[in-house]
């Protein structure tokens, strides 16, 4: 599944929960159809982009809806023009009220809703253009008609899935073969000959928001995974901490960070060569999967370091969780090429998360600790 926490493409351990997580390298279907089990980090990215496009295109039309009055002159003539003008100007309102509508700090529902309003606003507009001149008894000209046209290729833009871009796609098309059904008195033939231009349209704009989520998701994995163990990055784990952290002062959820660095690591790279040494880091990391919940993260933090994040744990659950781990690793047993056999174990620190701490005092105070326990003779825990 594809965003799906600590899953791995090169170890073999199952994938775990889907609340609060990250990916596999298995891009599934529904993943392009839905963004529901997609993680929390990649919706954020998504969101983003998605934010920046529509705040592009809404500025860009907000100026050039008023500016093609011009066209409206030369192509109706001033009285109709002066008709229409009023209609532009409402529209081009709307599209900078979206605008300064739209800020970083969105809940993903907020955004669909803006990006529901920026695609129906033209749509009236256009609804409202038509019945006006229809009422004036004039034919839409060229340059208006293929107003639903431009709006359904707009959708191309953002990397949408199946789902809401389907959704834009049926209600923008809906309105306007029902409108044109209910006042325009189109025949069946013109409808039908209407709804499969849209058709066509809507496919290339699919199309292109397939893409760009396709593209989004590889380039996402590619820079928040690594690609050895298969774990989160320090990257991803970094922003996540900013979130815990911004959440934990009025949640008040206990939260504790693991950092566990693997013991004499330097000299299994020089007695069994670097691929045992990438071979261990592997088993490291399938052993931390194995003790991953919806509540856990487990990343690689560097090197031959890793972290392990309990959010909703406190410290007396936190400090089992370690010694399973801890126990876990030591028992392990990790085969060479050669058919030798190698054993790890790790030095372990933990910190709690308290008051208005940063992340980077949360991962400092384990280093801190961990630092201590390599001082106090290795294979242990301190926190
Ligand atoms: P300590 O118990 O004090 O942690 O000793 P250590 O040998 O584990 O620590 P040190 O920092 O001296 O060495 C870490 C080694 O980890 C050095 C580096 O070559 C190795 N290493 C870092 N990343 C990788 C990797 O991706 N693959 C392999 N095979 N080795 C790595
Ligand atoms: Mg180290
Ligand atoms: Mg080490």
């Amino acid at each position: 599944m594809i965003y799906m926490k600590n899953a791995n493409s090169s170890n073999k351990s199952k994938p775990t929960t889907i609340s609060d997580c990250f990916y596999s390298l298995n891009v599934k279907l529904l993943d392009f159809f839905s963004s529901t089990q997609h993680s929390e980090d990649f919706k954020q990215t998504r969101s983003l982009i998605i934010l920046v496009r529509l705040k592009f295109m809404c500025l860009l039309f907000s100026v050039s809806v008023p500016v093609s009055s011009i066209f409206d002159l030369l192509v109706l003539g001033e009285n109709l023009a002066l008709q229409i003008l009023p209609l532009r100007l409402l529209l081009s309102v709307s599209l900078i009220l979206v605008f300064l509508l739209c800020k970083s700090r969105f809940k993903d529902h907020l955004l669909h809703i803006l990006l529901c309003s920026a695609f129906a606003i033209p749509t009236l507009f256009y609804l409202a253009v038509a019945f006006k001149l229809q009422t004036l008894g004039t034919t839409l000209p060229q340059s208006l008609a293929i107003t639903p046209f431009l709006i359904i290729t707009m959708l191309g833009l953002f990397p949408l899935t199946i789902r809401l871009g389907l959704f834009l796609f049926c209600f923008i098309s809906s309105s306007i073969l029902a409108f044109g059904f209910l006042f325009l008195n189109l025949s069946y033939t013109s409808l039908i000959h209407e709804f499969w231009q849209l058709t066509l349209f809507g496919g290339v704009a699919t199309w292109l928001q397939l893409g760009q989520l396709s593209m989004l998701m590889k380039l996402y994995r590619e820079s928040t995974v690594d690609p050895l163990t298969g774990l989160i990055n320090r990257r991803v784990l970094m922003r996540r901490l900013e979130h815990i952290c911004e959440q934990s002062v009025t949640t008040n959820h206990p939260c504790c960070l693991m950092i566990l660095d693997l013991d004499k690591f330097k000299r299994i790279n020089d007695e069994f060569g670097h691929q045992s040494g990438d071979n261990v880091l592997v088993a490291l990391s399938n052993i931390l999967n194995s003790h991953c919940n919806n509540t856990n993260i487990a990343a690689r933090f560097g090197g031959e370091e890793f972290v392990f994040l309990m959010t909703n744990t406190p410290i007396e659950y936190a400090i089992r969780k370690a010694e399973e781990i801890s126990s876990s690793i030591r028992e392990t047993k990790i085969q060479t090429e050669n058919g030798q056999i190698i054993t790890i174990t790790t030095s372990i620190g933990i910190s709690q998360l308290t008051g208005l701490m940063t992340p980077q005092h949360l991962i400092n105070k384990a280093d801190e600790l961990l630092y201590t326990a390599k001082l106090e003779g290795r294979d242990c825990i301190r926190y």
